[in-house]
């Protein structure tokens, strides 16, 4: 489609259709959950037949809306909520929307995020027919005692039955993620997790952090969390392990083995435009944020994506500039400085220049060929640096 034939389209964003960039990343969420684990803030909702029907249904809905505008997708990512919990029908039927919808001649990654307990041949078979490149299972720790702090509902077992399975799957690429800073955590048990990996060569390997989230059961129980030393240690050796196995430690959390990055994420992280669909999606598009609605059954009653009901506010330019800084800089290569001058009109020692300066005296960022990155440093305290910014 043109972009003099979206601009003819009508809605309170009209006049701004033909500004849309010609391509997005598409992030679908899936709110679905067997069992609501105590740490966990995303939006979800308890898994019914009859939901998941009336879900789907909701969700082609939202597509539809976008088939009018001729955009190409680039990446899809199934996240959640526990996306491996649909059926194959399902699945089948949503990339099918998907592709029907936007334009995937450019598309080069689908990842779907899967719980070790719904792995299974037909769910497997679903995903390899729709097409999906990679699959990120939320494992979090190869230890029972850890899986039972965290209130996992899969054990050892199931995880080793998974990661089996997947074995027979060759084609699909396997992130794992991985948590630390658990209540009891230690340098044994990291290991012992990293030691099990290992055995298993996954692509992609993400490990986070845990924190407690407001509205959470750990935060009402006051849940203890392992000292800032102990995870300092952790994520040290984490490091130290995974870069010594050939991982490049490319974001914070991620670590991937050449060519293995995540494109989608990699997109969050650089600042390009995405589009959210399903209930609580966040969007990034023509400079502005916008969510769909949280609850599930308000969604199942109208499920019309926000982009074609309210007219699209742009961040302020000191926003923008904030964000564009703490996304950029998770990526550890950094970025240029010289973009960032001709993206905003004045450098960043201009719009910073008491805390840039600062950080670099504490050691904590670090200018390398008109680029800037953390240091080794500061890759350890990287939320006291975005916070830095944050407070500028
Ligand atoms: S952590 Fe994952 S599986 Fe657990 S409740 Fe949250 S979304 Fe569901």
């Amino acid at each position: 489609m043109s972009r003099l034939v979206r601009g003819m389209i009508e809605g309170p964003n009209s006049r701004l259709l033909s500004q849309l960039p010609s391509s997005i990343c598409l992030y679908i969420h899936v709110p679905f959950c067997s069992h609501f684990c105590p740490y966990c803030a995303f939006s979800k909702a308890t898994w019914r037949e009859d939901l998941e029907l009336a879900y789907v249904t909701a969700l082609c809905e939202e597509l539809s809306g976008f088939e009018r505008l001729g955009l190409g997708v680039k990446t899809v990512f199934f996240g959640g909520g526990t996306p491996s919990m649909l059926s194959p029908a399902s699945i089948l039927a949503i990339m099918g929307q998907v592709r029907r919808c936007f334009d995937d001649s450019e598309l080069t990654e689908i990842t779907f995020e899967a719980n070790p307990e719904s792995v299974s041949r037909p769910f497997l078979d679903a995903v390899s027919e729709a097409g999906v490149h990679r699959l990120s299972l939320g494992v979090q720790s190869f230890v029972p005692e850890e899986l039972s702090v965290l209130g996992r509902v899969h054990s050892v077992d199931t995880v080793l039955e998974a990661l089996a399975l997947l074995g027979q799957y060759p084609a699909l690429a396997i992130n794992i993620d991985l948590m630390f800073g658990i209540q009891g955590a230690s340098i044994k048990a990291i290991q012992y997790s990293l030691d099990q990996l290992a055995s298993y060569d996954p692509g992609h390997v993400s490990v986070y952090g845990l924190s407690i989230e407001p509205n959470t059961v750990f935060a009402q129980r006051s849940e203890p969390v392992a000292s800032e030393q102990v995870s300092f240690e952790i994520y040290e050796r984490v490091i130290q392990v995974l870069t010594g196995a050939g991982y490049r430690h490319y974001e914070v959390s991620a670590f991937a083995k050449p060519g293995q990055e995540c494109r989608h994420n990699l997109a969050y992280w650089h600042f390009d435009s995405f589009l959210g669909v399903g209930p609580s999606a966040d969007s990034f598009l023509l400079g502005a944020r916008f969510s769909q609605c949280s609850s599930l059954k308000t969604y199942l009653k109208d499920p019309t994506s926000p982009f074609f009901l309210t007219p699209l506010t742009p961040l302020s330019d000191t926003h923008y500039r904030t964000e564009y800084l703490l996304a950029n800089l998770r990526v550890l290569e950094g970025f240029s400085l010289d973009q960032y001058q001709h993206r905003f009109g004045h450098s960043l020692q201009d719009d910073y220049p008491h805390v840039s300066d600062r950080l670099v005296l504490e050691g904590l960022i670090e200018y390398d060929s008109r680029r800037l990155r953390f240091t080794k440093k500061g890759i350890y305290l990287h939320n006291e640096v975005l916070m830095a910014f944050i407070e500028a």
